[in-house]
């Protein structure tokens, strides 16, 4: 009699427990397919590239297949445009060889000209979806995300540094009270000398207007360029800021401190330039010359700024 109650105990204790297992477990899936669906929503392609496995996997997959494009066609595509069907498919798997003939979908050759120009989306969609893999791939979904990654202005061609998210803990502001237009990272042509890459971010001020550190820092140069003109560069620690065609520097030399927000210089039209702006360059490097790093070696440590400030900010 004992026995048969221990035992009925004993079921009724496991159906109990397997009960509040499963609850547990139906519990943790709604919670686990809420958050996936909230970071699921999180997913930019700047995020992406802070991570250092996904660094990794731009360095290794992705620029080269910009690089290979670029080279042969003048043409510099959209990093989204690529590496947004692998996120609605398989983000494990890369495959170089792949990636460089999707690469190739976002620009067509004019066989006449021997000039290439970039497809429209339709155009790239269409041949991409011949791809087995991305045969499944929803247009609209795909459009909206390219969309929303060059509206969010969060991805663009240059490193990612690997310090970025210590950067970002940086309190920063931007180079100018007001930005009003400006011109990006990217390649370009202003001297019709053949297109090559600009590093930095032009804001079109008027001469004289007022030139802001951007962090609390420390004057790594101050000097004259014949393509910059008047430069200064402002760095914090492995992060640098280039300021160029400055009409004014600031009297300040090297390595004295400045504050966030002081006024380091004002704008104008020196070195080689079209017209007034401020060149605004950021760069990430370990160096005790900045100049060096960042103006011999731009191409290795430059990073388009908007991956910190944002300029479109009214
Ligand atoms: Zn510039």
């Amino acid at each position: 009699m004992e026995r048969l109650l221990l035992k009925k105990l004993y079921t009724a204790i496991s159906m109990i427990s397997a009960f509040i297992f499963v609850f547990l477990f139906l519990i943790m899936i709604l919670l686990g397919s809420t958050s996936a669906a909230g970071s699921a929503n999180a997913i930019t392609l700047q995020n992406i590239l802070s991570s250092d496995e996904g660094n990794q996997v731009y360095t290794d997959y992705f620029r080269p297949a910009i690089d290979e494009v670029y080279t042969k066609s003048n043409i510099m595509i959209e990093l989204s445009w690529i590496m947004t069907p692998y996120l609605y498919t398989d983000f494990n798997k890369f495959d170089k060889e792949e990636i460089s003939k999707i690469a190739w979908l976002c620009v067509e050759k004019d066989k006449e000209k021997e000039k290439y120009s970039k497809r429209t989306f339709d155009e790239y969609f269409r041949d991409l979806i011949k791809i087995e893999k991305f045969k499944n791939l929803e247009k609209d979904d795909l459009y909206k995300f390219i969309s929303e990654n060059e509206q969010s202005n969060a991805i663009y061609y240059g490193n990612v540094p690997n310090k970025i998210n210590d950067f970002k803990k940086i309190k920063i502001t931007l180079p100018v009270e007001n930005v009003p237009n400006y011109y990006d990272v990217g390649m370009y042509d202003p001297f019709n000398t053949g297109m090559h890459m600009h590093y930095g971010i032009d804001i079109s001020v008027p001469t004289g207007t007022k030139l802001l550190a951007t962090f609390d820092g420390v004057i790594t140069y101050n000097g004259y360029d014949a393509v910059g003109g008047n430069m200064v560069i402002i760095s914090h620690g492995e992060l640098h800021v280039l300021y160029a065609h400055l009409r004014e520097p600031t009297k300040k030399g090297v390595n004295e401190k400045v504050k966030i927000g002081e006024v380091i210089g004002y704008s104008g039209a020196t070195g080689k330039v079209t017209g007034a702006h401020l060149h605004f360059q950021a760069c990430a490097a370990k160096t005790n010359n900045p100049y060096d790093s960042c103006v011999a070696h731009q191409a290795e440590t430059f990073f388009n700024p908007k991956l910190l400030w944002n300029f479109d900010k009214k």
